[in-house]
């Protein structure tokens, strides 16, 4: 999903919509719910939100906050 770079599986980031509908970081890797592997780069999440590919992966609007708050936790790992 988004840039379309292959990156090592372990590396990737999990997005999940859990059963009440809030989309957040899985950084366990195991939460319930329909999920999504991201890079681990805010450049390939908003390419993927201005694509609406989190929209098409988890089949629901995707609100900015949730945007905003995988982003955070991005820029927070990145360092
Ligand atoms: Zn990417």
């Amino acid at each position: 999903m988004g840039c379309g770079e292959t990156f090592d599986k372990r590396s990737l980031i999990r997005i999940v919509r859990n059963s009440e509908g809030l989309i957040m970081v899985d950084e366990t890797g195991r939460m319930n719910g329909r999920g999504a592997y991201i890079c681990p780069s805010v450049s390939c999440l908003e390419t993927a939100f201005k694509k609406h590919g989190l929209e098409r992966a988890f089949k629901t609007p995707v609100p900015k906050e949730a945007l905003d708050s995988i982003s955070e936790y991005i820029k927070a790992r990145a360092t």
